[in-house]
């Protein structure tokens, strides 16, 4: 049990008049949660405080090195003024799993849950009440030693901020154009992509950016040896119906384990349908196009939930999937998810969490 001292501000921000407005990640709330780590003293001083800037001297190693890791997820506020959290257990899992990777000291999984609860709990009149919308949370560690030797430090700021966040689909779920990406990778065997780390997205933005000039939503990753299987689409897991049954690729390494993924093939399993996690080669997917029975191709992550592909585009060749309208299993996983997320039907799966009233 972390012992968290509260400091509240004395100048709370005006809250968003109008959440429709709100777009995603552009306003904070009025507090922050942060915890520091010193070598030999372990993590210390948990405390809820007013949102700040953290002064860092220019010699920062995270500033030259990257050694930074992030969590994403969701509050969400049902008709009965509930605030719920969704799986916060497995964030602070693969919280630990990142922190391994790049050398940061891990945060007990009780201690994660807890410090998201309580900063939850301070900002709960933060939790947007408009359909759809949602308070989105982002811990993160940081290397905070100054030099420039590179390796691990052996100080770290934990921090978890709130930004009240607008509908995903304000204008309704419009499949989305997909590059298949064939040039650059994401990841590759013994490297990040398995970790949320800062590093993975500076990696990825320029393919994203090239992609977004031509016309697309998002890139499709293949794996990074043989630009040959499909593993993510922008900083979302992907998933393919054909004929009848539902692929993804394995999280062996090089995949993000998204919270989104797995309980969506619960999901799928408890519906009956074969779900097949390995290797999916890009060009059998287009096969399956040409064949008709590229049924229905959607993203899975917190932020979209599922996010529908309309048509793919590989070495020219382009793939239409479905009517170009979001697909049957696609939109009842969506119907699913966020009617546990926002409380509309009840959660038979043990996923949520009510955040309790102690602050
Ligand atoms: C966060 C993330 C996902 C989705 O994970 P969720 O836990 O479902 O939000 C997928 N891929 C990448 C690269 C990510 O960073």
């Amino acid at each position: 049990m972390l012992d968290i001292k509260i400091t509240r501000t004395t100048s709370p921000k005006e809250k968003p008049q109008d959440e429709t407005k709100l777009g995603f990640g552009k306003k904070f709330t009025d507090h922050m949660f942060v915890m520091d780590y010193t070598e030999g003293e372990g993590w210390h001083d948990a405390r809820i405080v007013p949102y700040a800037p953290f002064p860092l001297d220019p010699a920062t190693v995270v500033f030259h090195y990257a050694q930074e890791i992030f969590e994403g997820m969701k509050a969400y506020r049902t008709a009965d003024d509930t605030i719920q959290l969704f799986r916060p257990d497995c964030n602070a899992k693969r919280f630990q799993d990142s922190a391994d990777r790049l050398c940061i000291p891990k945060i007990p999984e009780e201690d994660f849950v807890q410090a998201v609860e309580a900063l939850v709990d301070v900002e709960r009149d933060w939790v947007p009440h408009t359909d759809g919308a949602s308070l989105y949370i982002r811990p993160f560690i940081f290397a905070n030693d100054v030099g420039l030797g590179v390796h691990a430090s052996k100080h770290y700021i934990f921090c978890i901020i709130c930004a009240p966040s607008g509908a995903y689909y304000a204008e309704g779920i419009n499949p989305v154009r997909i590059y298949v990406e064939d040039e650059y990778i994401r990841a590759a065997p013994g490297l990040t992509g398995f970790t949320k780390c800062g590093g993975n997205y500076a990696a990825s933005i320029k393919a994203g950016e090239l992609a977004e000039e031509q016309g697309y939503a998002q890139v499709l990753w293949l794996d990074g040896v043989e630009k040959k299987y499909v593993e993510e689409v922008g900083s979302m897991n992907i998933m393919f119906k054909i004929d009848g049954k539902v692929y993804t690729a394995a999280t062996v390494g090089t995949v993000l384990p998204g919270v989104t993924r797995r309980s969506c093939i619960e999901l799928l399993k408890d519906w009956g349908y074969d779900v097949i996690e390995g290797k999916l080669a890009i060009a059998d997917i287009m096969q399956a196009a040409r064949e008709g029975k590229l049924e229905e191709v959607f993203g899975t992550g917190t932020a979209a939930v599922v996010s529908p592909v309309k048509e793919l585009v590989w070495k020219g060749e382009h793939a239409y999937i479905g009517d170009g309208k979001i697909g049957p299993v696609t939109q009842k996983l969506y119907d699913t998810m966020t009617g546990m997320q926002w409380g509309k039907i009840p959660d038979t799966k043990g996923w949520i969490v009510p955040v309790e009233k102690k602050y």
